[in-house]
């Protein structure tokens, strides 16, 4: 079975490709043939080393994982999910019956388990990671919708619980999850700002749902003063950043009094530091979005096949161009997803 290994953080020229040995089933586990994997995020700073949790070296990364169960563990308990069912991935699995899980809170399970091995030609999951799709999806659109597109709509729904009438600003839109909050907050009837340090991706964030695109250089102060003038002074009622630290001053300073901050991503690894009074003096609300639950996986396909929601593609490549994938990934010139086709889907 040939995969994308890395062995130690680096620059994208660190993963080699390799035959390795199929891994063993577990009781409670799927083998997945892999059509597709996005390059995610998460998979740039595991890569790069900003994102240490729960990773050991040598990895196989992706977990924006389309696919196909071609063997199942004896103990997989749900009758769905049999060889031949195409699948879509949760970013991890959770146990089901401890106390976070009985009380809607999987992801934060303490069993949890990440999702990862979409760069390589098949990989092993926990049974409880992979969400059934129907053929109506492509495996283009399918690799979107677990870890990018449903946590979008955890950030947009379930989160900053955006509603009708209200203004989002959405941070890093060009981005999956970027793209997924524009279009679910849209669909929400909330009216949509997005910032862009690139003119090319006016167009594509519009045709999203933005209602109004800021384009900024370096000058954060220029665009906070943007995003004031659209609102008439007032600010924004919900940010939604996708991009962490680096935009969490114009981010702040963008939102109204009584707004909701919701953070996602976290790209740079860096600190940030704010005057408490400014929070209490916003009355503001911080919010962490985490992952992604089944059950927002399942929304999200639902809505999908409704057509309310697209993945954006930038490109798919073959499995010996991962390093020119997280080459392209890593410049954040690209307006959309790059996927892997690691096998023969
Ligand atoms: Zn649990």
């Amino acid at each position: 079975m040939r995969c994308a290994v890395v062995r130690r953080p680096g620059p994208p020229s660190v993963f080699e490709i390799e035959d390795v040995e199929l891994q063993p089933l577990g009781p409670r586990d799927v083998r997945v043939e892999v059509a597709r994997c996005g390059v995610s995020s998460r998979d740039l700073v595991e890569r790069q080393g900003i994102y240490q949790r729960d990773v050991t070296y040598p990895v196989v990364m992706g977990l924006e994982i389309a696919g196909t169960v071609i063997e199942v563990g004896p103990d997989v308990p749900d009758a769905g999910v049999v060889p031949g069912t195409r699948i879509c991935t949760k970013a991890f699995s959770s146990c089901g019956h401890c106390r976070l899980c009985r009380t809607g809170r999987e992801s934060t399970c303490f069993a949890r388990r990440p999702v990862r091995g979409g760069y390589g030609e098949s990989t092993v999951l926990d049974w409880d990671a992979v969400v059934p799709i129907p053929d109506a999806i492509d495996w283009d659109q399918a690799s979107w919708l677990g870890p990018a597109a449903g946590v979008g709509l955890n950030a947009v729904r379930d989160t900053a619980k955006v509603t009708s009438g209200e203004t989002v600003l959405v941070l890093g839109a060009s981005g999956a999850v970027g793209s997924a909050s524009v279009q679910l907050a849209r669909l929400s009837g909330a009216r949509v700002i997005s910032v862009t340090r690139h003119l090319a991706k006016r167009e594509a964030l519009l045709e999203d749902g933005a209602s109004d695109v800021v384009v900024t250089d370096d000058d954060l102060l220029a665009a906070v003063a943007s995003v004031r003038e659209l609102t008439d002074g007032y600010g924004v009622d919900v940010v939604i950043d996708t991009v962490g630290s680096r935009m969490f001053q114009l981010g702040f300073d963008a939102l109204a009094v009584h707004g909701r901050y919701a953070f996602v991503g976290e790209l740079h690894g860096e600190e940030i530091s704010i005057n408490p009074a400014r929070i209490f003096f916003k009355r503001a609300a911080l919010l962490g979005v985490g992952s992604v639950s089944r059950a927002q996986v399942e929304d999200v396909i639902d809505i999908t096949v409704a057509g309310h929601l697209r993945a954006r593609i930038d490109s798919v490549l073959p499995l010996e161009q991962i390093t020119r994938a997280h080459e392209r990934a890593e410049d954040y010139e690209t307006s959309g997803r790059i996927l892997i086709a690691p096998g023969r889907q």
